[in-house]
């Protein structure tokens, strides 16, 4: 098989290895005969894989005790609901931080069921920063921010600070690096980036923040049954819960979050040293706000634009067009892609170059 170097934001690159183990259980699970996906989530061998796959999450993450984790369905799109459905009071309010179109929509879901504060927003240089200065007001039951924000290439460089609770959509940053899981009362993410293929979210929450808000919660809403449920109130995502145990096994293997933080800082150097270098390119996201995950960069002069889609095609590199609000290029550099593949765009833009 052609190497291919996967850029994708999303789903994107997952470890070989998990791939190869995931495809077996697939065929033949803990040689039961049996696919993974053909037999009972409340059977032994499949109970096993959420323990350890809610396991491996509190051991990555170094998760204190008091903290429950759970996996549901939905995507992050659902959490954006759920988690406002568990920490808004009844005729209370949320304050956001917009940092672009998830921040956006996490807003929107908010505003359906109380007050919502748009605290900060940096929307006027089309979310080319992350919002430094806000306040969070004195009548706010939580702040909620994303960690990164997948399209516009932002990342914030340290946790906010805030004396109300704290949710945080984590979905395309977690397990890039280590978290002080203390600090949040809830963080969601999608698991389609670092952690396995999209219909699972993993979610990790302060047991004692919940059940706070007065509001009568739809079940399949309510932390508090999925907690007490053990993810298991309904038929929950088995593969997609089986292959985020494979890929935690694989990160924790690999020497845990503090490894692959320094990894992915290497990788997110390389290329932004490039495109500073490079006077082709530049980047679209405020230096000091740029993340370690989804790399935004423009061509400084579109001519160049036939030569260089042609070179990067040529080498075998995939996904690599920016999203349609940004437009350039975006690369996208999770845990599983290999500093090797990032050596190659960059020789490719070397060669622009040239
Ligand atoms: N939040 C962030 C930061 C994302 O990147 C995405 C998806 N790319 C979402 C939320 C929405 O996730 P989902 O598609 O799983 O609902």
């Amino acid at each position: 098989m052609t190497k291919v170097h996967n850029f994708s934001a999303g789903p994107c690159i997952l470890p070989q290895e998990v791939l190869k183990k995931a495809s077996e259980a697939v065929i033949n699970f803990n040689n039961l005969n049996l696919s993974l996906i053909e037999i009972s989530h409340r059977s032994k061998d499949f109970v096993e894989v959420m323990d350890n796959a809610t396991s491996l999450v509190k051991g990555v993450l170094n998760v204190p005790d008091g903290y429950q984790v759970v996996y549901l369905g939905g995507g992050a799109s659902l959490g954006f609901l759920i988690s406002a459905m568990n920490f808004m009071k009844q005729g209370g309010k949320g304050a956001y931080i917009n940092t672009g179109t998830w921040a956006n929509k996490a807003i929107k879901e908010a505003g359906l069921l109380g007050n919502v504060d748009v605290i900060a927003s940096s929307k006027e240089n089309n979310f080319n920063y992350i919002p430094k200065s806000y306040n969070v007001p004195e009548d706010a039951d939580y702040l909620h921010y994303t960690s990164n924000n997948t399209i516009f290439g932002t990342q914030f460089k340290s946790i906010p600070e805030t004396d109300k609770m704290l949710i945080c959509d984590m979905s395309s940053d977690i397990f890039s690096k280590p978290i002080d899981v203390s600090k949040f009362d809830l963080i969601y993410a999608g698991a389609q980036k670092n952690l396995g293929p999209a219909g699972s979210t993993l979610y990790i929450i302060k047991e004692e923040s919940l059940g706070l808000t007065g509001r009568v919660i739809p079940s399949m809403l309510d932390l508090q049954i999925h907690i007490a449920k053990e993810s298991m109130f309904n038929t929950p995502p088995v593969f997609p819960i089986y292959v985020n145990m494979l890929t935690l096994e694989w990160l924790k293997n690999l020497g845990g979050v503090e490894k692959m933080g320094q990894l992915n800082r290497a990788k997110a150097d390389l290329l932004y040293t490039e495109i500073d270098r490079n006077p082709l390119f530049e980047g679209f996201a405020k230096t000091e706000d740029r993340s370690d995950m989804n790399v935004t960069f423009n061509l400084t002069d579109n001519s160049h634009k036939e030569r260089f889609d042609l070179l990067w095609k040529a080498a075998n590199i995939n996904g690599l067009n920016g999203h349609r609000s940004v437009g350039g290029y975006r690369a996208s550099i999770y845990n599983a892609l290999p500093i090797e593949s990032v050596q190659v765009l960059v020789d490719v833009m070397k060669q622009l170059n040239t």
